[in-house]
Parts: structure tokens; C-alpha cells; sequence
């Protein structure tokens, strides 16, 4: 019997990759629902290619495009998450993917959970915001939970069956992204066209930003944290520009694992998918030259001052982390649209972290959806207001 998959966010760079997986393996897999926000083009392509009879796209004017498209099929067609209630019944997807960008794959990831068997979740902002939420509905639910993060893929597969206080530390590696050797000086004239180009990795709009600011290590500092239940002291980012070793780990008992495979997002996705088989991926092999030179280095703090706000993060799941994620995702598009300088995105939300009306949520619990998603809507008025 065919396997029934969901990809939430199936036009995005994440969501592409696993299509062409599954598309090299139509035999074995049925799609059950892809969404996407606007691309209402490459979301056609895809349910051509797979006979997706379930579609969610989210922004109206393509929600309307589409569905003068597809009049005469029989697909149903829907404009907002809402709907995946009323497109499952039972517990009866195989595998989803979670890989929408930034804090609005949130809902969808708690809203599948109870339907499907195993998850995938490559949106780091779901798991640093809701990890308590998403836990729980795992837990009550049997739903099986892997990480797609290429770290994070790493850790969770070094660990295997390996109790978290057996650990020392933990290293995130980092590539250093476009501007690790770029003159500070000219931070300030830096554009998004520039800032989209990551040297080793191709990825959607929001986290080669956070790439380029660091942020994207700060995420997944948390998001480890959250996913492996660490401390912050047991976790650290390392400079590693050639991207190819994913995670160290050094355990009390003097081994150190490290996990490397080529720069390429198919790798953890295609083990996500197929972790209980020995398939082949088609994918380009390390080559094992490559490891004469690891080329280690610390962070470069001044050049990237995000990362210093670790050193200030509690351990605790507070509702600290959404105001993290909604102030970073806000700045995030106000960049792209060139509204704000690539210096202000830092100098913006270091200033509003430290805001007490902020940090008061350091002690506050995350409780449940709405009131997270409350204070995120809360945060990007108040992020808008502060930059114009
Ligand atoms: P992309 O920007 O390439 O794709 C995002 C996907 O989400 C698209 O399908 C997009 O639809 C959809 N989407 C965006 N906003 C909304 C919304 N408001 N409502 C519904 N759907 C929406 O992102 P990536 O694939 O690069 O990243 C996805 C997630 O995976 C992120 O959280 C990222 O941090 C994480 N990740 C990505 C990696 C990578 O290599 N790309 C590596 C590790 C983690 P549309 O196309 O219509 O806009
Ligand atoms: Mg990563």
C-alpha cells in the first residue's frame, strides 16, 4: 500500500526538495495535501504530477486564481488551516513535512500532529515557540517526531538511543554565511540581494537572512535546547565555513561524535522519510578529501552581535521565544522590502528584547495557540511602529 503523505509548505525550498524525492518514488507514495501561500503556479505543477485531490493555499488572491484553475476537477481546495479538521478524520497520514517559514508554520504543525504517524518538522520557529505544545499533542497523540534541521538531523541521529545527560556539549555548526569575512564598515550598505546569497546553502528568503545575520544559529541554539532538553551551557556554535560536518557531540565518557554529509537540505529530509529502510539516495557523496581540513573557528561576536543575547536566554520554555521569533521574522520582511538597513535588524531587536514590557515574558509559560499567537500579532504591530 501507497505511504499518505502531507507537505505544509510544498512550494518552498524544503518542500521542493521533498517533492523530488518523492517524486523519484511515485509507486510507494500518495500525496495527500501540499499548501502554499501565493505560488499558486508551482503548487498546480505538483498536483498535476501526484493527483493531489487536498490543497490549502493561504493568500486570497491566489486562493481565488486557483480555483478558477481547477473548476472543473475534483480537488478540494481550501484558504486557510483551519480546514485540515476537515479534511482528516482519523489518525491516517504516514509522514508530513512541516516546512513552512517562520512563526506562521506554528499552527498547522499543532493542528496535524493528531493525524499523522510521523513528522518531520523543518520550521525551527514552530519548535522554538510551541516545543511545549508540540510535545505534548506527540506524546498524547503516538505521533513519531524528527527533526529536519541539518544540526539538529545530526544530533537526533548521533544520539540514537543515548540519554541527554550522558552529554557534555554540543556544537552547532556554523558556515559563518555571506559576510563572515565582509568589512564591518560596510555592514551598514549591505542589500537583500546580497544578504540571499549564502555561500554553501540554496534556501528560502527568511533563514538565509537569519543566515546572514546569525540568527539563524541563535534559532537553532534554542531549538536543540528545546528538542534535546539541554542546557545552555551544553550548547555552543562553532565556525565551520564548508558546511559538511553537521553536529559534534562530546559525551562525558571521552568520545566525541561528529556527523558529516554533503551541503544538501535532501540528505535529512530523504532520512526523515525513509529512517526505518536501507534506500539509496540519489544525491552526490561526500568526498572524503574534503576532511584533510575542518578549518574550526570561534564566533566572531562583534560581527555578529544576536549571538551575544544567548549568553542572557534562560532555560526555561517561556513566552519570551515567540517574542524572540515575531520581532526577528517582522524585521526579517521589513529588509527584504527595504524598508530597514541590515544593521537595523540587529540594533531593532536587541533593543526590543530588552524592553521590560518584553521580558517579562521570560516567566510566563506558553499555555496554548492563541495566546501565542496573540503576542506575536502584539510584537509585529509594535515592531512596525518602532522602524518607520
Ligand atoms: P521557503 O521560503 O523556501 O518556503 C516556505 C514555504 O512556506 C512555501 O511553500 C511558502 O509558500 C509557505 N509559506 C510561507 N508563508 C506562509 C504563510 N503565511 N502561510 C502558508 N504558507 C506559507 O522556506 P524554506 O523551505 O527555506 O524553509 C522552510 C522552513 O524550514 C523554515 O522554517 C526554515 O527555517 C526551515 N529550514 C530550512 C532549511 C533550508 O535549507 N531551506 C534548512 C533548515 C531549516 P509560497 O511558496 O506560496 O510563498
Ligand atoms: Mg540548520
Amino acid at each position: 500500500m501507497k505511504k499518505k503523505v502531507v507537505i505544509l509548505g510544498s512550494t518552498g525550498s524544503i518542500g521542493k526538495s521533498l517533492f523530488s524525492i518523492l517524486k523519484n518514488d511515485k509507486d510507494n507514495f500518495e500525496i495527500y495535501l501540499l499548501t502554499a501561500n501565493s505560488n499558486y503556479k508551482e503548487l498546480l505543477k505538483q498536483v498535476k504530477i501526484f493527483k493531489v485531490k487536498n490543497i490549502i493555499i493561504t493568500n486570497k488572491l491566489a486562493f481565488i486564481k486557483i480555483q478558477k484553475i481547477l473548476i472543473n476537477e475534483k480537488i478540494n481546495i481550501y484558504n486557510d488551516f483551519n480546514s485540515i479538521n476537515k479534511i482528516f478524520q482519523k489518525k491516517e497520514i504516514d509522514y508530513v513535512m512541516s516546512a513552512i517559514s517562520g512563526f506562521n508554520g506554528l499552527k498547522p504543525t499543532l493542528s496535524i500532529i493528531k493525524f499523522c504517524k510521523k513528522i518531520a518538522i523543518a520550521n525551527k520557529e514552530s519548535i522554538i515557540c510551541g516545543w511545549s505544545l508540540i510535545k505534548k499533542s506527540l506524546k498524547y497523540n503516538k505521533t513519531q517526531f524528527i527533526p529536519v534541521d541539518s544540526e539538529h538531523f545530526s544530533i537526533w541521529s548521533l544520539l540514537e538511543n543515548l540519554k541527554n545527560n550522558s552529554i557534555e556539549k554540543v556544537y552547532i555548526t556554523a558556515s559563518g554565511g555571506p559576510f563572515r569575512k565582509y568589512p564591518l564598515s560596510k555592514f551598514k550598505s549591505i542589500t537583500p540581494t546580497m544578504a540571499l546569497k549564502h555561500p554553501n546553502w540554496s534556501m528560502g528568503k527568511k533563514i538565509s537572512i537569519d543566515s546572514a545575520t546569525m540568527m539563524n544559529k541563535v534559532f537553532e541554539i534554542i531549538e536543540a535546547k528545546k528538542i534535546f532538553n539541554l542546557s545552555y551551557n551544553q550548547l555552543e556554535i562553532i565556525v565551520h565555513p564548508h558546511s559538511y560536518l553537521h553536529a559534534i557531540i562530546k559525551f562525558n565518557n571521552g568520545l566525541t561524535k561528529l556527523l558529516i554529509h554533503d551541503t544538501n537540505m535532501k540528505i535529512p529530509i530523504f532520512n526523515s522519510l525513509y529512517s526505518d529502510s536501507y534506500k539509496k539516495i540519489k544525491s552526490e557523496k561526500l568526498s572524503l578529501k574534503k576532511l584533510n581540513n575542518l578549518n574550526l573557528e570561534k564566533i566572531d561576536k562583534k560581527r555578529f552581535p544576536l549571538v551575544e543575547f544567548l549568553d542572557k536566554l534562560k532555560n526555561n520554555n517561556s513566552l519570551f521565544e515567540t517574542v524572540i521569533v515575531a520581532a526577528n521574522d517582522c524585521l526579517v520582511k521589513l529588509f527584504l522590502e527595504k524598508k530597514i538597513k541590515f544593521t537595523d535588524i540587529s540594533r531593532i531587536l536587541l533593543k526590543t528584547l530588552n524592553m521590560t514590557e518584553f521580558k517579562k515574558y521570560k516567566k510566563i509559560a506558553p499555555k496554548n495557540i492563541n495566546q501565542i499567537t496573540k503576542l506575536s500579532n502584539y510584537v509585529s504591530l509594535k515592531i512596525n511602529n518602532m522602524s518607520v
